[in-house]
Formats: structure tokens, C-alpha cells, sequence
């Protein structure tokens, strides 16, 4: 069976700029479902990879989109996870070996043969692509349901950005009423890594590189404290506090001012992915015990784990909906750190031809 044509926008090459693009679907497997994309998140990510700034054969055309919620039009014969209707989510990972220890005890995302949403090679050689599209084919392995309480759109931000603050944090400080944390970068992962380090109710301090956003943090976010980390004062105040920094920042930065933030065996968890290398001091290291570790999104467990506690404490993400044909704004602005938290793309109503 051909599979069907979809409709959406591409980057061209490395100039990240996205313009309308047509493509065909792979063919339907048996264990494939097919998605009538609703929504789709707009991940830093997306911009780090039509920029080409990830690998180093980015394959243009290139259908950017992790963060997929739609609703199931097309089942293959062996589907027994779905039926046609469900509203379901994709995130970061769209295949993986199935037969390693990783992908046999919920660490799939980590698996040497994991496939991306995009910019990636599917098992039968056709060119994976994202959600900026009408439609999506995907392994129902990869596929999670969304829960009825949660609107689809609130979801999308919880299957890539939710999940990588989320897994991190669970594995590693779990609900703890005495844990001190720090989220570093107030953006998409950041405002999600604050409501879940909030949740499991650890104590969080906002690490940001300015003023502007401490109100919000405090009152919209409820943030227990506010730190500008280029205020020499309030960073020398705040040495030896946190158990943990949740970094999410893009671009480069020194980790030594961070780095004495974190009280002796402390641990500094990268999730942003900036291109040039992070330089560290040993002695920064040796003399508080401390850890330096990264986490790469989420488990499909993990995953279906975050929208169920979400659906279930009733929380909310911060989006702004956007048609589109808004996409190329979207991007321009979140890379000028203008967005509160993120932009969602209403790909449904946005008349893909
Ligand atoms: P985002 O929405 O753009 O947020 C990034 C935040 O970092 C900004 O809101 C800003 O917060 C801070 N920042 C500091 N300097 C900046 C600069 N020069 N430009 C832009 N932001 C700056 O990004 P995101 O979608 O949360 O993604 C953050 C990073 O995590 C990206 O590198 C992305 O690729 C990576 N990521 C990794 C995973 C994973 O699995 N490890 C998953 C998703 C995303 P303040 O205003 O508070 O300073
Ligand atoms: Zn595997």
C-alpha cells in the first residue's frame, strides 16, 4: 500500500527558513498507526536542527515537529494499543531496536539504533518527518494516549519538554519535601521543570539570565525564589544551596558560577544542548564531591507516566497557539527569548494544501 500524501512545511537548508513542502507517508506497517496531526509543540530542538547545528549531514528537506498530538485515522492490522479516534501523542523518539537491554528496561531513548522524528533514516530506508505536517505515521510502540482530562493541546509540551525535565528528576530526587532545586533557563523545559520540581515538592529556585521574568516565576509559576545569575550578589548569597540545577539553557555558558550553587555532592543536570563545549575547573568538582550528569528526553513509560500525574493533579502548561504560517515568526522570537513558555502550532485549523 502507498502511503498517503501529506502537507507540510520544511526547512530548505541551513538558513532554517520553513516553507510549505509535500511529501508521502511511509507505508502504513502492521504495527503502524496514522495521525491526523492536531497540535504540535515548537522545541528549541527544532530550531538547533533545521539550523543544522546538531549533526553534521542535516537532511534538508527537513519536517521539524516532536512535540505531535492528533488523532488516529488509519490502523495497521496488529494494532491493539489504539483504535481509530484516540487522541494520541509522539515525542522524541519514533523507533529503537526493541531487542537491546535498553529497549528492554525502559531506556529506548537510549538505545544505539534509536530513530529520531525527523532528520533520521526509518527501518525501510524512507526519510523520517516531523509534525509541522497534516499527517504522521508511526509504531504504535511510540505512540502514548492522551489522557480525556488533559486538552491535546496542553499535552503537546509534555511529550518532549515535560518528559526531559521530568525523567531526570524523578529518577534522581523523586518527591521530596527536603530536596532544593534549581531550574536554570525559564523557557519551554524550564517552565515545565518548575510546575513538576513543584509537584514533587521540592523547593525551586529560578535561575535566569535577567530580571524579567522573576514576577512571573514567583507569582504565575510559583517559584519558591529567584536568582539572576549575572548578579554577583545574589549568586555569592545562594552558594551551597541546591541539591540539584536543572540546566536548560541553549547556548554556551560557564558552568563555574553554577557549579557553586550546588551544595557539597550536588548534582548539575544538562538537558539544553549548546554546540560548543562547557568548560569546567577540576577543582570545582573535587572539593564539593559533585556530579556533573545530562538526560536525554524520556522513556515511552516515563511518558505516559508525566500525562497521567499532569492529567491527574490537574496542572496546565504555558502555550501560545499559532497558526502555521506563524512558524518562521515562532522561531525568530523564541530564539530572541520571547515566548511565554511555548509556542504551539494549531495544525489542524492551519489549512494545509
Ligand atoms: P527555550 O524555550 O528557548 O528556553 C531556553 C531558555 O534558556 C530561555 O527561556 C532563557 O531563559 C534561557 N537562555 C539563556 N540564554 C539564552 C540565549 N542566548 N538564547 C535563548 N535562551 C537563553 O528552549 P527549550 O525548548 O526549553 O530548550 C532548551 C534546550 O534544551 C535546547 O538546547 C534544547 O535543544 C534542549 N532540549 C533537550 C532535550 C533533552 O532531551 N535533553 C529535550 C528538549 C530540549 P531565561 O530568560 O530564564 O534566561
Ligand atoms: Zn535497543
Amino acid at each position: 500500500m502507498v502511503g498517503r500524501k501529506a502537507n507540510a512545511w520544511a526547512a530548505r537548508d541551513a538558513t532554517g527558513h520553513l516553507s510549505p513542502y509535500s511529501f508521502h507517508l511511509r507505508d502504513t506497517g502492521i504495527e503502524d498507526v496514522v495521525l491526523r496531526v492536531m497540535y504540535c509543540g515548537i522545541d528549541h530542538t527544532d530550531l538547533h536542527q533545521i539550523r543544522g547545528e546538531l549533526t553534521s549531514n542535516t537532511k534538508y528537506p527537513l519536517v521539524p515537529g516532536h512535540e505531535v498530538v492528533g488523532e488516529v485515522v488509519e490502523l495497521g492490522s496488529e494494532v491493539k494499543k489504539f483504535r481509530v479516534g484516540d487522541i494520541v501523542g509522539v515525542g522524541g523518539i519514533v523507533g529503537s531496536c526493541g531487542e537491546c537491554s535498553l529497549c528492554n528496561s525502559n531506556l529506548e531513548q537510549y538505545c544505539s539504533h534509536r530513530i529520531l522524528p525527523y532528520n533520521a533514516v526509518y527501518k525501510d530506508g524512507t526519510p523520517t518527518h516531523g509534525g509541522f505536517s497534516s499527517n504522521m505515521v508511526v509504531h504504535q510502540r511510540f505512540a502514548v494516549k492522551i489522557p480525556e482530562k488533559l486538552a491535546p493541546e496542553q499535552a503537546a509540551p509534555l511529550l518532549c519538554a515535560g518528559v526531559t525535565a521530568y525523567s531526570p528528576l524523578k529518577q534522581w530526587m523523586g518527591c521530596n519535601e527536603n530536596v532544593k532545586g534549581g531550574i536554570m533557563g525559564l523557557g519551554g523545559v524550564g517552565h515545565l521543570g518548575v510546575k513538576i520540581a513543584k509537584a514533587m515538592g521540592h523547593h525551586v529556585t529560578v535561575i535566569s539570565s535577567s530580571d524579567k521574568k522573576r514576577k512571573e516565576a514567583m507569582e504565575d509559576l510559583n517559584a519558591d525564589a529567584f536568582l539572576v545569575s549575572t548578579d554577583k550578589d545574589e549568586m555569592r548569597t545562594a552558594a551551597n544551596s541546591l541539591d540539584y540545577i536543572l540546566d536548560t539553557i541553549p547556548v554556551f555558558h560557564s558552568l563555574q558560577s553554577y557549579l557553586s550553587l550546588l551544595k557539597t555532592q550536588g548534582k548539575l543536570i544538562l538537558v539544553g544542548a549548546p554546540q560548543q563545549p562547557l568548560h569546567i575547573q577540576a577543582g570545582d568538582m573535587i572539593l564539593g564531591k559533585k556530579t556533573i550528569t545530562g538526560s536525554f528526553i524520556g522513556s515511552m513509560e516515563e511518558v505516559q507516566e508525566l500525562l497521567d500525574f499532569w492529567a491527574g493533579k490537574g496542572m496546565t502548561t504555558m502555550i501560545e497557539l499559532v497558526k502555521m504560517s506563524y512558524v518562521n515568526n515562532a522561531f525568530e522570537r523564541m530564539e530572541k527569548n520571547d515566548v511565554r513558555y511555548r509556542f504551539v502550532l494549531d495544525v489542524a485549523s492551519s489549512n494545509l494544501e
